[in-house]
């Protein structure tokens, strides 16, 4: 009998207990709430914010390509002449007026069409596209590069390569992209350009980015252009960096517009490449060369129609 009161003070401290407990968890709720209308307002403004310097980017880029080519134009008409044979001493200052002046409108160019792309304003056009061609004319406009820095450009093909379903000009400007650094960053060697089909797990094998082994591609084959070069490298550290905007490994003198690059061409190559439902990946060794991996999704019909083309000429279909 003595034990009941000691029973109901137990029962009366839990049930306070409770009740403060209770109002603790209804007050966080209350705070997590507040928090999360907090939170969903951050991030509209971050949105806006970045959609306004998106816009901002696009049309100041814009405004500015028009005076640039101007410039550019008429210092090509002033470098051959057609104002008159300039004088020893000014042949170097226009050279210089026109290294820059290409490199800013490559650098605007860039911009645009990464505020394009962060906008979701840059538009793929898909055509059927045969690759084997293709890959030939993109080698033959690097030709020149290739020459004036005395190395040499090898095509490697398979012997059936398929027809795609892709965008030829953000195709172009993401190979002459690679093919343009690993020219740039190369001082003796070759550079190999490597383009086949590719299974799945031969793709895991080779370092296929992770990405596009959980993502939905149709098709269980892939289309993979590789392109090697003999060059500087790239150090570990530096390999996924050199993804992102304006990171270069060692950017040149502000002075030398010609060699000095953008860092936004490898941005712009992987966005261009996941725009078109692929990818890109990276190896290399600091100090002996690079290979840059563009791996591109092939519809299931454009390569039962390939396959049907190589076996009525007699050929293996797998490549
Ligand atoms: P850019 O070449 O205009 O600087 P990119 O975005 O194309 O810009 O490349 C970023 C950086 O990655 C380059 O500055 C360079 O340091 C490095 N890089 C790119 N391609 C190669 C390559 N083939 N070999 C060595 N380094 C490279």
């Amino acid at each position: 009998m003595a034990m009941q009161p000691v029973v109901y003070i137990v029962a009366i401290v839990l049930f306070v207990g409770l009740g403060l407990l209770l109002q603790h968890e209804r007050r966080q709720a209350r705070k997590l709430v507040e928090r999360s209308r907090e939170l969903e307002r951050l991030s509209g403004e971050l949105l806006r914010a970045s959609r306004m310097k998106n816009e901002f980017l696009a049309n100041v880029s814009h405004e500015l390509r028009t005076p640039l080519n101007a410039i550019v134009g008429f210092v090509d008409l002033l470098r051959e002449g057609v104002y008159g044979e300039l004088s020893p001493r000014q042949v170097k200052p226009v050279e210089r007026i026109e290294a820059s002046a290409n490199h800013l409108r490559h650098l605007v160019d860039q911009i645009l069409d990464l505020a394009k792309m962060a906008a979701g304003r840059l538009d793929v056009h898909t055509e059927v596209l045969d690759v084997r061609p293709f890959i030939l004319d993109v080698a033959s406009e690097m030709e020149s590069l290739v020459n004036e820095k005395n190395l040499s450009l090898t095509l490697t093909m398979g012997s059936a390569l398929p027809r795609i379903r892709t965008d030829p000009t953000h195709l172009r400007q993401i190979l002459v992209n690679l093919v343009g650094n690993a020219i740039k960053y190369t001082e003796k060697g070759t550079i190999i350009v490597r383009t086949r089909t590719i299974s799945r797990e031969e793709g895991l094998v080779l370092g296929m980015p992770v990405g596009l082994s959980e993502i939905e591609i149709r098709g269980e084959v892939l289309l993979l252009v590789q392109v090697t070069d003999s060059g500087v490298g790239i150090a570990s550290a530096d390999q996924e960096r050199i993804f992102e905007e304006f990171e270069q490994v060692e950017a040149g003198p502000r002075t030398d517009s010609v060699n000095r690059g953008t860092g936004l061409g490898l941005a712009i190559s992987r966005r261009l490449a996941r725009l078109l439902g692929g990818d890109m990946s990276l190896v290399s060794q600091w100090g002996e060369g690079s290979t840059f991996s563009l791996w591109l999704p092939i519809n299931d019909y454009d390569l039962a129609v390939s396959a049907k083309y190589a076996a009525n000429a007699g050929q293996n279909p797998a490549s």
